[in-house]
């Protein structure tokens, strides 16, 4: 029988109904044998996370005021769900360990991981599944970096024993058996952890969309789900802002060669996306697979008379951008001149000091800077194989009356990036998906 790792987010166990739509999708597939849960999350747009809560909480205990009535609200959260599931347990032994550990400053990791375990527990006893507490097979080293390995072995040692089983996400344990998180949103790590240490067929990772959209929806209402998506393109777009996972939680599954279903805990029925780690071209619907940008950057451009001839002048400039602290995103350039895009907000607090130091370092004839760019990425394994693929992106752009200030087409053709102005961000995006999408539907 295939194994199933499926890790359900804060807002898939926001409240009791949350949960039995999660206990549904898992007695639908016996398969999905190992349940990682994050802390209950918003129940609407005001509501507040949990672990949100129990930072916050801690917060007030460790400075010496009053955390009652804080941790009684954390506390009602948990006893709505148990009240609306009918569960006959108590977690009552659980939250005086806890107000204890808040006395006596056990740290804010312990504080936010209560969340998950909490949760952990009662799915657990809804599900009828073993609980296994991540503290005891997932391991940091003395530099908190995640020790995979020694992870590995426990977990799946300890997931044979018990069968079917809930593991909280997010935290694990230091050497000295301290509580230690992931960064925010780190469940996503512990559900590929737990998917690669059990060799799993498939990582599921339950949320409240039904996977990545082609573009942002705020830009685009409703744009169309990316079915397949291969790492590299994943790669592409998260880092140019889409985000649905944790970017750390590639890592672990990847290696394993396990694919990554995003699906909807409120719309199982949807396909969701399969992230894979390579995928033919059969399967795109549309020549892109997605598109992703950022405003505010800088472009910093350096001209000088004769500047291909002379050996090094790119290091040098680069070195002072490295010295600086300030990492640059895209270098187009041309035959007597080089342009850096940085971001602005790292830029604008040194530009000063630094345009001093390149014009020491490389004696150039002008320096100009453009600090109107906004970044487009057009991501897709599609592209490599599909002939006039920029000749529709910019003409896509010049219908929508956008000039184009500069363009980035790396040699493995999975992505072309433009750059614009700030305020031809949105209607940009909304032509590239025109004729991509759109007008192919
Ligand atoms: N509960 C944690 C957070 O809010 C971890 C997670 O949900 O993945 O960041």
């Amino acid at each position: 029988m295939s194994t199933k790792v499926v890790k359900f987010g804060g807002s898939s166990l926001a409240d009791s109904n949350q949960f039995i739509k999660v206990a549904n999708i898992i007695k639908a597939d016996p398969a999905r044998k190992y349940v990682v849960p994050s802390a209950p999350g918003k129940r609407n747009s005001k509501d507040t996370k949990v672990t949100d809560m129990l930072y916050a909480c801690y917060d007030m205990a460790v400075r010496g005021g009053d955390f009652a009535q804080m941790f009684d609200d954390i506390k009602q959260r948990y006893l709505d769900i148990i009240e609306g599931l009918k569960l006959d347990m108590s977690l009552e032994k659980e939250f005086e360990t806890i107000r204890h550990s808040f006395m006596a400053r056990a740290g804010r990791d312990y504080a936010a991981s209560r969340g998950e375990y909490l949760n952990g527990k009662i799915l657990a006893k809804y599900l009828n599944y073993a609980f296994v507490d991540a503290a005891e097979v997932i391991f940091f080293s003395e530099d908190a970096k995640l020790d995979l390995e020694a992870t590995c072995q426990a977990v799946k040692k300890r997931l044979d024993e018990v069968g079917n089983a809930v593991i909280p996400g997010f935290y694990g344990s230091m050497p000295n058996d301290t509580v230690k998180t992931f960064s925010r949103g780190g469940s996503d790590i512990t559900g590929s952890i737990v998917a690669a240490a059990v060799n799993a067929d498939i990582y599921e990772n339950w949320t409240d969309v039904s996977g990545f959209l082609v573009c942002d929806p705020r830009i685009v209402p409703d744009p169309e789900p990316i079915q397949t998506i291969t790492y590299h393109e994943l790669r592409e777009l998260a880092y140019m802002g889409a985000t649905v996972l944790h970017e750390e939680a590639i890592f672990p599954v990847r290696k394993a060669g396990i694919p990554i279903n995003i699906k909807n805990t409120n719309k199982p029925d949807d396909e969701g996306t399969m992230i894979v780690e390579s995928a033919g071209t059969d399967d795109c619907k549309y020549t892109i697979t997605g598109i992703a940008g950022h405003r505010g950057f800088v472009t910093v451009t350096i001209e000088k008379d004769m500047m291909n001839s002379e050996l090094g002048f790119g290091r040098k400039v680069l070195e002072v951008f490295e010295a600086y602290g300030i990492s640059f995103e895209h270098m187009p350039s041309g035959i007597d001149t080089m342009s850096i895009v940085v971001h602005k907000n790292e830029f604008e607090e040194k530009e000063e000091a630094l345009l001093k130091a390149l014009n020491s370092a490389v004696k150039p004839d002008k320096i100009e800077i453009d600090r109107d760019i906004s970044l487009v990425a057009i991501v897709g394994r599609g592209m490599r194989s599909q002939r006039g693929t920029a000749a529709r992106i910019f003409a896509a752009l010049s219908h929508a009356k956008v000039n184009v200030k500069m363009i980035d087409q790396g040699s493995s053709e999975l992505n072309i990036i433009v750059g614009i102005s700030n305020e031809d961000f949105e209607t940009s995006i909304k032509a590239i998906y025109d004729i991509f999408v759109v007008q192919m539907l």
